[in-house]
């Protein structure tokens, strides 16, 4: 199959993805981290299982530059720069830095995320490093980059921060629950889940592409019921939890 056709099928199938991602995050838990249970198969350690399932996200779009490195252009290499800063992130600093015991990560989970990361990387590579008309240095300037990078960079910032302040409520070896007050955390239930969803938006826009926007569709169709949930588990679990506090998007929702 030519890789035009894989491109469109995957991408189609990414939407579609998101749509089933949506609904069913309404009736189910994600069963790992405090909604963790039996029924969901065997568990690998949570470390492992986030090195694993994300690796994928860093190898596939790097491949796909390489292969088609004649036509890369600065901007590339800028877009690939943003992708993988948040991936080696998520996949070495991250789960490196987890605390808490490890109540173990379902196999089956990391296994949809590890071909998620495989569609996902492939479809915004594609579109990025070969099938996009070329796009001159120009583009730096044009307000939807612009835009589209601040949101990105504020995501990031947002997201990291978020995860700090959520693993420093843990000294090394605790493995309970508190109730987080610094940043963002002020403010929503899930502020990591937010500036992740603030960084792929950003994505989207400064790339200004239709896997950029699907990409930031399934992060929103994925985070936005986790979040819901992470909020109803708070509320349920401490009666002194802050009334006023949202579960994901500051002031709205
Ligand atoms: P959570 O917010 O559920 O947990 C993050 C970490 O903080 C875990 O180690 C958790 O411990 C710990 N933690 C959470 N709340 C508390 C608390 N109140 N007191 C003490 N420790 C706490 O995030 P996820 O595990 O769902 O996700 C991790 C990262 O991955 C997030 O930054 C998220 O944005 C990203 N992600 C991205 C997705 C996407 O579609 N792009 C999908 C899923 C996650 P424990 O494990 O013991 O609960």
């Amino acid at each position: 199959m030519v890789p035009e056709k894989i491109y469109f099928i995957l991408l189609i199938t990414e939407f579609i993805l998101a749509g089933i991602v949506f609904a069913s995050l309404f009736f189910i838990r994600a069963p790992y981290g405090r909604h963790v249970r039996s029924g969901w198969g065997p568990r690998i350690p949570a470390r492992y299982a986030w090195i694993a399932m994300e690796f994928p996200a860093i190898l596939v779009i790097a491949l796909i530059f390489v292969i088609y490195r004649e036509t890369a252009s600065i901007l590339s290499l800028v877009f690939l720069g943003m992708w993988e800063l948040h991936y080696l992130y998520r996949t070495f600093a991250y789960p490196l830095l987890m605390r808490g015991g490890d109540k173990g990560f379902p196999a089956l989970i990391a296994f949809f995320a590890f071909i998620f990361n495989i569609i996902n990387g492939y479809i915004n590579g594609m579109y990025l490093f070969k099938l996009a008309d070329p796009v001159s240095a120009s583009w730096f300037y044009d307000p939807r980059f612009i835009i589209g990078a601040l949101l990105f960079l504020s995501g990031l910032i947002i997201h990291v921060h978020s995860d700090h302040v959520l693993r420093t409520l843990r000294k090394p070896g605790e493995t309970d629950y508190r109730i987080p007050d610094r940043g963002l955390h002020r403010y929503v239930s899930s502020p990591n889940y937010f500036g992740e969803i603030v960084e792929w938006t950003g994505w989207a826009v400064a790339t200004w592409s239709l896997p950029g926007l699907v990409f930031s569709l399934f992060t929103t169709a994925n985070l936005l019921p986790r979040a819901r949930t992470h909020h109803a588990w708070y509320v349920a679990e401490f009666r002194e939890y802050p009334p006023e506090r949202k579960a994901v998007i500051p002031f709205i929702y």
